[in-house]
């Protein structure tokens, strides 16, 4: 495909600077939404020693929190446990009334033990939630037990866990309590057939670690090889706020706005981790709060929001891409662009203050300051798009 993009104006001559923009649709940042699955009974050993921990230690070391809505909290869960789906309703429902999709890592590892799983795969009660997930448009992926950390062999059960379960091969793991260790913790994933990881956060702090809040390859730099794993970094955890720096109410919203401010603002990933449990909760009624204000503030910002694993193909697919610029007689700069996978929703920007046409089948001009967009809605594998770009009149 060729096409002539003349320019309508009769402006001096000015070479086109050429970027592919970082999201599809040129969309100004992504929206990454995930929850951790560590626990869907309300009726359970370790959820009823836990609250009554919490109770104990409130009363008599001063921990924050409610007393009574503890105790309440803690009856409901020993004579009328709450059903286990109606935390999933309530989150998939926040999400659904803004398009927003996510992500559900689910943990497969050692039953029974503290920091272990508490649900089984086989559960009735699972089995009805990742249909619901899966209804919704979300995506399951595992979340990496305590017990396997680094383990590329019992990952890889993991995964296979979770794919004979529900019929869908997860392609994403998020590691319990964000454990990792590097190299070790990518190595595992990506020995494990994992195609990213969500873990690359630190608990205690908000805001992406490192301050980088794009996807991006890991590497083993002892060993000097890429890993072919891709790896998503988090924004914002509720245990960060609400346990690590003891956020409440109004505080927490501010703080966790903060964070997803400044991905926003250099057009970034912005990466939200809510854990289930928290959900329908008069003593943690801000861990709601703060997520459903979140989504309300979010939202009309118009990001591009999809599962982990439509943000690893993408993320691959656009970096994959090549774009080469020659000049041409004429004053004219030819512009080729080759996607060597299928890649959807490509946009490109031209700097130039030529005003452009195009009659390009499916391709889409938009004016942005200080030049124009180009929309590709669909790129083949292996095809080749060129454009010649007028850069003088
Ligand atoms: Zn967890």
């Amino acid at each position: 495909m060729t096409e002539i993009l003349q320019p309508k104006t009769t402006e001096a001559p000015k070479a086109p600077l050429i970027r592919l923009c970082p999201w599809p649709e040129g969309r100004s940042f992504a929206l990454f939404l995930s929850h951790d699955v560590d626990q869907i009974h309300d009726r359970e050993l370790f959820r009823v020693l836990a609250d009554a921990n919490h109770i104990r230690r409130r009363l008599m070391q001063g921990e924050t929190g409610d007393t009574r809505l503890a105790g309440i909290r803690l009856a409901r869960s020993l004579f009328w446990p709450k059903p286990a789906p109606k935390d999933f309703a309530t989150l998939l429902e926040m999400e659904e009334r803004h398009g927003f999709r996510s992500t559900f890592f689910l943990l497969h590892d050692k039953y029974w033990a503290r920091h272990g799983g508490r649900y089984s795969l086989q559960c009735p009660e699972i089995q009805n939630i990742a249909r619901m997930i899966l209804a919704a448009g979300g995506e399951l992926g595992v979340h990496g037990g305590y017990y396997r950390f680094n383990d590329a062999v019992r990952y890889h059960e993991s995964l296979e866990a979770v794919e004979s379960s529900f019929g869908v091969r997860p392609c994403g793991i998020r590691n319990h309590l964000l454990r990792f260790s590097y190299p070790e913790t990518w190595r595992a994933q990506a020995a494990a057939e994992f195609a990213y990881d969500a873990s690359y956060g630190l608990p205690g702090e908000l805001g992406p670690r490192g301050g980088w809040p794009f996807p991006f390859e890991t590497c083993d730099v002892s060993k000097g090889e890429l890993l072919n794993l891709m790896a998503l970094p988090i924004t914002v955890m509720d245990a960060t706020l609400f346990r690590h720096l003891r956020l409440e109410g109004e505080a927490a919203l501010e703080k966790a706005w903060r964070a997803v401010e400044g991905v926003i603002g250099v057009g970034g990933m912005v990466s939200l981790l809510w854990h289930n449990n928290y959900f329908n909760e008069p003593e943690y009624w801000d861990w709601q709060m703060v997520y459903e204000e979140l989504l309300n503030r979010l939202a009309p910002l118009k990001p591009w929001c999809a599962t982990g694993a439509e943000i690893n193909g993408w993320w691959r697919a656009k970096a994959a891409v090549n774009v080469q610029t020659h000049p041409v007689a004429g004053e004219k700069t030819r512009v080729e662009i080759h996607s060597p996978q299928e890649i959807k929703d490509l946009a490109l920007e031209i700097r130039s203050t030529n005003e452009m046409r195009t009659s390009l089948p499916n391709v889409r001009l938009e004016p942005v300051e200080g030049g124009t967009r180009i929309h590709f809605p669909r790129l083949s594998a292996g095809k080749t798009v060129t454009l010649e770009v007028a850069t003088s009149h």
